[in-house]
């Protein structure tokens, strides 16, 4: 992967699959803004944009915290690489980091095709909010809020309901979900 203007590159951690449990479990306030969560961070953006993702959150990557990185703006282009791979060629990043995130506002409804990082192959639509507005801290633990549309409302939606273990799926339809459930868990056997 091309990260020539990524300036925080780390190191790549392995995604969980549904229906791992920690995927299913709400997760803890982060109270520590130590080097431990400088690190977490970077790794996690280094892993969504390696995927390549424009959101993960941190109960994806096996930590149970309230904390989920994005980038919705970001350019991916497919390329071959010097070993003469198949390899995306990225532009344009603008990360966000979300911790210990509170929505508190919304309005309007919007449907969009999602997909996951944890439940690979996976793309329906899911009815959403139009718009949020989000309380959050950074990385230095200071207090910030933002009001968020479209892609970016989506997103935050999304991998806020990580945090409280509620994978896209289980926003679908029963049939639906029952049938997807069925076919991760046969996928986990299998694997
Ligand atoms: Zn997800």
């Amino acid at each position: 992967m091309n990260l020539e203007k990524y300036e925080l590159a780390g190191d790549e951690l392995e995604i969980v699959k549904y229906p791992d449990p920690v995927l299913s479990k709400k997760a803890s306030e982060v109270t520590d803004f130590g080097p431990g969560l400088q690190k977490l961070v970077k790794d996690m953006l280094f892993t969504m944009y390696h995927a390549p993702g424009i959101g993960l959150a941190a109960p994806q990557v096996g930590q149970s915290l309230r904390l989920f990185v994005l980038d919705v703006e970001y350019d991916r282009e497919e390329m071959t690489n010097s070993r003469g791979e198949d390899d995306w060629k990225l532009s344009n990043f603008n990360p966000k980091v979300f911790i210990n995130p509170v929505l508190t506002g919304n309005s309007g409804t919007t449907t969009y095709e999602e997909g996951c990082l944890s439940v690979p192959g996976v793309y329906e639509e899911v009815k959403r909010y139009q718009a949020v507005h989000v309380k959050y801290q950074n990385l230095k633990g200071e207090f910030e809020e933002m009001e968020a549309d479209d892609m970016l409302s989506i997103c935050i939606q999304h991998e806020n309901d990580h945090l409280e273990g509620i994978v896209f799926i289980e926003r679908l339809s029963n049939l639906k979900k029952n049938f997807y459930k069925k076919k991760m868990a046969k996928e986990k056997a299998a694997r």
